[in-house]
Formats: C-alpha cells, sequence, structure tokens
C-alpha cells in the first residue's frame, strides 16, 4: 500500500501528462450480462464478475488504479480473486499491485482476516516470460514483488477452472508477438476473448522487438484469434474479442486488421529482399492507405515507427550484408525459401 502511494506520487510529479489523464474517468461497456469493459485506464481492461468476486484481465496504468478500483466497485463489492495480464506492459500491469492488494485467493478465503500480510492479495497470472522481464536484475527501481505475476505457465496454452475463476478461461501463448510474453485470454462461457497488444482497432500493432516481439508473430497470433473464434455468421458476430486499445470487436474486424498487417509486411519484406535500407523502405510509404486510421496525426505510435519495427523484425538474424561475398564466383547457391 505504502509502495504505491509512493508510484503514484512520483508518478504525478514527474510526469505532467499522466497526472492529467488522472482526470480522465473510466468508461464501463457491458459486453455480456456478467462481463465488462473498462476504458480509459490506459490499455483496455475486462473483468468478469462472479458471486465469490471479480476476475479482471489487466489492470491499466499505476496512476489510474484508484479511479479503476471505484468503477470496478461499481460492478462488484466482492474481491478481485484473479488478474491476469496480456503482456508485461506498464499500462497492462501498472495496477497489479494496488488493485490485487484489495483482493484476495479464494483458497486464502479461511485467512481473509490475515490479508495484510504481503504473502496475499489477488493471484496475478501471466506467461512466464512478463515474470522474468519484471524480475530482471536489469529493472530499475525493482517491479514491487506484488505487481508480479505469482502463476505463470510456459507452454502452449493454460486452463483455469470455472469454479475458481468465474468462466472456464483459457490462456493461450503467442509467441515472439507484440512481446515474448503475450496472452490471449478466452473465456469460453461467456465467448470473449481478450487479446492485449496484438490487436488494436486505434493503431499498429506495437511490435516491441527489443522485447522479444516480432511481425510474423503478430501474424500468427492474429491468425490464432480467428481459429479460437466462433461468429454467428460469416465471419460476423459470434466471439467478442477484445483488444489492447479500442473498441470491441468480431472476427471481421480482426480478419481486415490481419490482411493490413500481412500487406504492410510483405511490402517491407520486399523491400529488405530487394536490399533497400530502411530509408529507402519508409521513402516508399508501405502504410500509406492505412494512416488514416491507424496512425492519424498526433498518434504516440506512428507509421514510421512500425515499418521501422517490421524492418528490425525481418533483419534481425541476418548476417550483416558487408559479410556477404561481392560477386559469387560460380554458380548461385541453392536458396531455400
Ligand atoms: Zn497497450
Amino acid at each position: 500500500m505504502r509502495r504505491s502511494f509512493r508510484l503514484s506520487v512520483a508518478a504525478a510529479l514527474l510526469l505532467p501528462a499522466f497526472a492529467a489523464a488522472q482526470q480522465t474517468d473510466i468508461r464501463v461497456t457491458k459486453v455480456r450480462d456478467h462481463f465488462f469493459l473498462l476504458t480509459g485506464a490506459g490499455g483496455n481492461v475486462a473483468a468478469l464478475v462472479f458471486p465469490e468476486g471479480v476476475t479482471l484481465v489487466d489492470s491499466g496504468r499505476t496512476e489510474m488504479s484508484d479511479k479503476l478500483l471505484a468503477a470496478i466497485r461499481t460492478l462488484s463489492p466482492r474481491p478481485i480473486r484473479y488478474i491476469i495480464n496480456t503482456s508485461v506492459d506498464a499500462d497492462h500491469t501498472g495496477g497489479n499491485e494496488k488493485l490485487g492488494s484489495t483482493g484476495g485467493q479464494i483458497t486464502g478465503g479461511n485467512v481473509a482476516g490475515q490479508v495484510a500480510d504481503a504473502s496475499e492479495g489477488a493471484e496475478i497470472i501471466a506467461h512466464e516470460n512478463v515474470l522474468e522481464r519484471m524480475t530482471d536484475p536489469g529493472v530499475k527501481p525493482p517491479v514491487p514483488i506484488r505487481m508480479t505475476p505469482g502463476t505463470t505457465y510456459h507452454v502452449s496454452h493454460l486452463k483455469l477452472s470455472t469454479f475458481y475463476h468465474g468462466d472456464g478461461i483459457e490462456l493461450f501463448t503467442a509467441p515472439a508477438a507484440h512481446t515474448d510474453g503475450d496472452s490471449l485470454v478466452y473465456f469460453r462461457k461467456n465467448d470473449v476473448l481478450v487479446v492485449g497488444d496484438v490487436f488494436s482497432t486505434t493503431s499498429y500493432p506495437v511490435v516491441d522487438v527489443d522485447r522479444g516481439g516480432s511481425i510474423n508473430g503478430v501474424i500468427d497470433a492474429l491468425n490464432h484469434i480467428l481459429d479460437l473464434a466462433f461468429p454467428d455468421f460469416r465471419l460476423e458476430g459470434g466471439t467478442v474479442i477484445v483488444p489492447g486499445h479500442g473498441r470491441l470487436a468480431d472476427s471481421a474486424d480482426v480478419a481486415y486488421y490481419r490482411d493490413m498487417v500481412t500487406i504492410v509486411r510483405d511490402r517491407v519484406q520486399d523491400g529488405v529482399k530487394k536490399g533497400q535500407t530502411l530509408e529507402q523502405v519508409k521513402a516508399a510509404r508501405p502504410t500509406t492507405e492505412y494512416d488514416g486510421l491507424y496512425a492519424p496525426a498526433g498518434s504516440a505510435y506512428t507509421a514510421d515507427m512500425f515499418v521501422e519495427a517490421i524492418y528490425k523484425s525481418l533483419t534481425k538474424n541476418r548476417a550483416p550484408a558487408a559479410k556477404a561475398p561481392a560477386a559469387a564466383p560460380g554458380p548461385a547457391p541453392a536458396r531455400r525459401r
């Protein structure tokens, strides 16, 4: 509690933009009878309300925790039991400590009177690379222990039972996509899929190459979303897909987005194959007809940043061009495609 107070004060003093953001109200959108989308706290936050408590996907920015908690309290007075993180990003995990400290796991219910102890509070669940990155010795200042996931998985998926979590919930890893610790979170009975930052209705996908992300991993994740979702008719309706940022979506929205990302990837790849530099690829404006939708003026994540991330991702493991022979003396070697 003391720690999170200090963090939010520091954020308010050092980052006036965030202080301004504190004025923003949290908006609550009903998705299903007991399932809600909360926007305005950073990344989208999903809340499942069930008789024993609340299960959240993501927790917004640290400095928005009080407002987010107040909004959750309008949905249920019960403890926050579980917080599932779709990635390590600060706008998706920032509220872990504050929101988690108000909760408690169902298995800990018989010692609820002692929850002031640091080992109690909501259980935080994520891919194990989220924990690895949060607890990396290079992270300064260190992430408070109560912000870090206590339950992680490293295989392709993790099942959570209906009894404890309010629905049959399945986490699917999206390897090397937005980062190397992304999860797609499917609520089986509610038929809602919360997918984090591999999908946004308001921006290009942020491909965080430095934290293990890749453009091809993002495209694989978008295809995985389409595999998991059940549309009602053709690609419309059915499973509600909650993006990391922006509005509620369905399979058709994801399919259009997947096509856009694939087309831009192919254009950048074409430039890479021709030996073009990053500047030459940028100058060809491979995103041009999509910029009005996904990178309007003033966007934090610009078209150039997206193109640069794709270029970096596609050339990451290539030998430096200078090491290649200037001209092949014999017949060209067979090339694996
Ligand atoms: Zn985000």
